[in-house]
């Protein structure tokens, strides 16, 4: 992989057509410490947030050992870049023939669930394979309310009772019993850990045996960058959402226990930018190369700002306007399809020109993992980039800000 400073030392070298991804192995390893060093439990990296062997491989060097991985292609991804990581299933709906494979080839032995059809489906696996039960930990996810960028407790999760239920039948069956919650992905707000907490505290207080752990999920938010214009109030730091959780945590006695963390978007959310060309500008209309089909989803549906750098280029001798004057721009996608079109505007300087790039900052997370080969387009450049994203001069502009419509 190539190397550079910066990103825009990258542009002007390569002068890309196609978007580059700029990875910052360095960046990712202090995040992931730095979560590491402030959660009291076990940290598995969820794999779906960005699975790229890359990734994998800087956060094995960066002492991660054990991953959260939901499919046979995320067990095998795990296992390229560690013989011995522990993998922990915690997807709560499974085929049976993937429960199979993960036990039988991969050696998993913790797993979640959250119906007793799931139960059976394991147990029928489990008894094949003459595996004694006790030697499997499983995970009850518990159905939690919060208010995160994406809600995922809507979508999985037994309701405290039923998840008493199950817990019991499990622990009947010789398996190992823990709780888990999965509250969804960038929390806004800090309250949202301690009334999970308080359902799985409900659901212990009243199963008839000592659980064997409980497992917070991920949710954990990556800081973006800021929307001056929006009047919601400033999000929690990773450092106040933690600390608040280790004291919620110690008040309802689950720190004698032992804890998991399956954190993704905050581990990985810094470790990448991504360069993209004005492929066209178009009075306040700007055409990029890349778009919500591949590595723009996220941003979209998760009405996130991203910070973004103006990346002018040189060879453009002429410009009208001032590049003080930060202006919002409709941007439209790579891709022919008239869906692909950002909701929302990048605000960017308003001297920016056809051949211009752009650097999106701290788009690590469910970005590259999300993108599609639709209409031909697949960004897929790689540099390695040594300065933090937020090093040097400070970004001009916002990628996706929610408070207005670029017309
Ligand atoms: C997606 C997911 C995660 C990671 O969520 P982040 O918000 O990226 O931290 C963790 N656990 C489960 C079960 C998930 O589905």
């Amino acid at each position: 992989m190539q190397r550079f400073e910066n990103a825009k030392e990258a542009a002007l070298a390569l002068r890309p057509d196609d978007p580059v991804y700029c990875f910052r192995p360095e960046v990712l390893k202090a995040d992931c410490r730095q979560f590491m060093d402030m959660f009291p439990g076990k940290t598995a990296y969820a794999v779906k947030t960005n699975g790229e062997n890359m990734v994998l491989k800087t956060l094995v060097e960066a002492g991660v050992t054990a991953f959260d991985a939901a499919s046979p292609g995320e067990f095998a991804a795990v296992r390229a870049v560690s013989a011995d990581a522990e993998m922990l299933y915690m997807h709560p709906v499974k085929a049976q023939s993937d429960i199979r494979l993960a036990l039988e080839k991969y050696g998993i032995r913790v797993i979640a669930l959250d119906h007793e059809d799931e139960i059976t489906k394991l147990t029928r696996v489990v008894r094949a394979l003459d595996i004694d039960p006790g030697t499997i930990t499983v995970f009850v996810r518990i159905q939690t309310k919060g208010s995160a960028a994406y809600e995922l407790s809507k979508k999985f999760g037994a309701g405290p009772a039923y998840a008493v239920e199950l817990a019991e039948r499990l622990n009947r069956n010789g398996y190992k019993v823990g709780l888990c919650f999965h509250v969804g992905s960038q929390i806004q707000d800090p309250d949202t850990y301690e009334r999970a907490l308080a359902s799985a505290d409900w659901v212990r207080n009243r199963v008839s045996f000592d659980i064997a752990g409980l497992d917070v999920g991920g949710g954990f938010p990556a800081d973006y960058g800021s929307d001056p214009n929006s009047k919601k109030p400033e999000m929690p730091s990773i450092g106040q959402i933690m600390s608040r959780l280790r004291g919620d945590l110690k008040e309802y006695g689950f720190d004698e226990m032992p804890l998991v963390a399956e954190p993704g978007r905050v581990i990985v959310a810094r470790a990448f930018s991504l360069i993209v060309r004005v492929l066209l500008r178009k009075g306040r209309r700007i055409y990029i190369n890349d778009g919500i089909w591949a590595s723009l989803s996220d941003s979209w549906t998760g009405k996130l700002a991203l910070p973004a750098r103006f990346i002018p280029d040189p060879a453009i001798r002429s410009r009208n306007g001032s590049e003080k004057n930060i202006v919002p721009f409709k941007v439209c996608g790579a891709t022919c399809d008239s869906v692909d079109i950002l909701s929302r505007p990048f605000w960017l300087p308003e001297t920016i020109d056809t051949g211009d790039w752009i650097e999106i900052g701290h788009i690590g997370a469910y970005s590259l993992s999300l993108r599609t080969r639709f209409n031909g387009f697949y960004p897929d450049t790689f540099v390695e980039v040594t300065t933090p994203f937020e090093a040097g001069d400070a970004p001009e502009g916002l990628a996706s800000m929610e408070t207005m419509a670029a017309e």
